[in-house]
């Protein structure tokens, strides 16, 4: 499924993110960049230890921001490390802090000139975000960003299983009857 905003395209697709091959695909990292289980393993364990060896030179990454390492061993460049917010109660500031950790890697990829990012659902494993709230943010957000900066011409979201990829569906399924009957001009597919 996809959704095209100006001259970028934004793309479902299930899959494991360590094979994509856009310029930089996006890590849900803990604050303190030391690995993990999930998507976090993955990476490390397809990259190779080289982004190890970076992330412990950058020590650390506040909840909600975003920092770059290489690719190493990986088809995409660069890998941009990001903590997403632990879900508690949904009072914890937690929207924002999601919305905050996708921005700063948009921001990211936009400094480095990068032409394509992909993302996995950030915060909805071991962090336990519920899954449209999750889904909604990521792809508003990134809506959003592309809507004022056209460098980016390609997001994916790179959903591991089939319940992730529908509920993702169905929240993009949402957004574009929102944008159609407000108007605004897009071309969708
Ligand atoms: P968090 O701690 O941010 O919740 P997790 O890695 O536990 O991070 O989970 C985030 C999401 O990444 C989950 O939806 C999980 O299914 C997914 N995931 C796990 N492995 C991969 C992978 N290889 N490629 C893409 N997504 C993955």
């Amino acid at each position: 499924m996809e959704l095209t905003i100006k001259a970028s395209t934004i793309i479902l697709t299930l899959g494991d993110i360590t094979r994509e091959t856009t310029d930089a695909i996006v890590n849900a990292a803990n604050s303190r960049l030391a690995g993990g289980g999930g998507v976090d393993g993955a990476i490390h364990r397809a990259g190779g230890p080289g982004i190890m060896q970076e992330c412990r030179k950058i020590g650390g990454c506040p909840t909600g921001q975003a920092v770059i390492t290489t690719g190493g061993n990986l088809k995409a460049k660069y890998v941009i490390h990001t903590v997403g917010p632990r879900y508690q109660d949904g009072t914890r500031n937690e929207a924002t802090l999601l919305r905050s950790a996708y921005l700063e890697c948009l921001r990211l990829a936009s400094k480095k000139h990068l032409r394509s990012i992909a993302f996995p659902a950030i915060s909805t494993g071991a962090y336990g975000y519920p899954l449209p709230e999750a889904a909604r943010i990521a792809l508003q957000t990134t809506i959003d960003y592309l809507s004022s900066h056209q460098e980016i011409a390609q997001i994916k979201f790179v959903l591991y299983n089939q319940h992730s990829f529908e509920v993702f569906t169905e929240e993009l399924e949402k957004i574009k009857d929102s944008l159609v009957s407000h108007g605004v001009g897009n071309t969708f597919h």
